[in-house]
């Protein structure tokens, strides 16, 4: 019998399976707190269990390592892991350390099938979306190598969460539980480029993580440009689907804008999104592109940044990301793009 992967269960699927195989269910919360609060991914290190049933989860279950095939830390100590999957594929993830904050960004998909035109990701192409156990192992073994705890999750590493939604929110599940990684929905985000139904969708979830949309263009002209779903789904969709959220959750909105030299810094571009960040009364981030070796954009000069954040701010809360661990290729789909090269050219 093929052992299933013990991540891609929530608790109450686990307690579900527990009972079935003739177990209480609360077998289910010792488990979980195992894993994801001691990070113990061996049952025969799970001394509360009795040692008949460590003996029947090793035959049942499994928790499949993820390997590190390459980690590059930045100067701000900015961590970079290219994970090689169980199952074959790799995805990247970032963690970032805030003080005492420490968060790490997640893939969603291997790959991305969105295409954005500045993005390493979105120009490598769209593998498959990750399974749950993909998605919270991240966690787990980003956790695991840097022994400490991660406090705050962002869905913005390679691929579109909303277009992999079963398996984003079952994650979202797992990080929430209080015997999971016990981790609060305001402290995770989840970051779209606007897929429409998703965000209805999302809207009618009991957890919700924080919403950023990741807007990169004041107007359906220059978005098409660099945003090819966007003629799927423009900007006059997506913006009543984001007041319609608005509505329903009272939860506030994030826009973020990469903003790239010659394509959107224009004093008009910033009144348009200033405009729109004001019906949305969402917040804005500004973040600088982070250019990808290959593609032709660049970000502006500093000054052109400043002015562009300056002229949002009138009456909108506005902040310029500081761009995390640039020097090891930080933006993302680059490490996997860049492995990928290099693979081919040794080979
Ligand atoms: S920026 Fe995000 S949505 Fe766009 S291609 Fe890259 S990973 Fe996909």
């Amino acid at each position: 019998m093929k052992k299933k992967e013990l991540l891609n269960f929530t608790k109450e699927e686990l307690q579900g399976f527990m009972k079935a195989h003739g177990e209480p269910s609360y077998r289910a919360s010792q488990i979980f707190r195992w894993v994801y609060q001691k990070g113990i991914l061996d049952f025969s290190q799970m001394t509360d269990l009795g040692k008949n049933l460590r003996a029947k989860l090793r035959e049942l279950l499994t928790i499949s390592p993820f390997e590190v095939k390459k980690l590059l830390s930045s100067q701000d100590g900015t961590l970079k892991f290219l994970f090689s999957l169980p199952h074959g594929d790799e995805i990247e993830s970032v963690v970032m350390f805030y003080g005492n904050r420490i968060t790490i960004c997640v893939s969603s998909q291997v790959g991305c099938p969105v295409g954005c035109r500045f993005c390493a990701t979105g120009m490598s192409g769209f593998r498959r979306n990750l399974f749950t156990y993909e998605i919270v192992g991240q966690i787990l073994f980003a956790q695991n190598y840097i022994g400490k705890k991660i406090t705050n999750i962002v869905f913005m590493g390679m691929g579109e969460p909303l277009l992999n939604y079963d398996n984003v929110i079952k994650a979202i599940h797992i990080i929430n539980d209080k015997e999971g990684y016990n981790i609060g929905q305001r402290r995770m985000t989840l970051s779209t480029i606007g897929i429409v139904e998703g965000i209805k969708q999302l809207a009618k979830e009991k957890i919700r993580p924080n919403l950023a949309f990741s807007i990169h263009a004041p107007s359906d002209e220059i978005r098409d440009k660099i945003v090819p779903i966007n003629k799927k789904y423009p900007l006059s969709k997506i913006i009543p689907a984001l007041i319609e959220y608005r509505k329903i959750t009272h939860r506030k909105i994030t826009l973020e804008y990469v903003i790239i030299k010659g394509i959107n810094d224009t004093i008009q571009d910033a009144r348009i999104l200033r405009d729109i960040a004001r019906k949305l009364r969402a917040k804005v981030n500004v973040i600088p592109l982070n250019p990808v070796p290959g593609l032709d954009f660049l970000p502006p000069e500093e000054e052109t940044i400043e002015r562009f954040a300056r002229i949002v701010s009138e009456r909108v809360e506005v902040s310029i990301r500081k761009s995390k661990g640039r020097e090891i290729q930080a933006a993302c789909g680059q490490l996997r793009a860049e492995y990928k090269l290099k693979e081919k050219v040794y080979q």
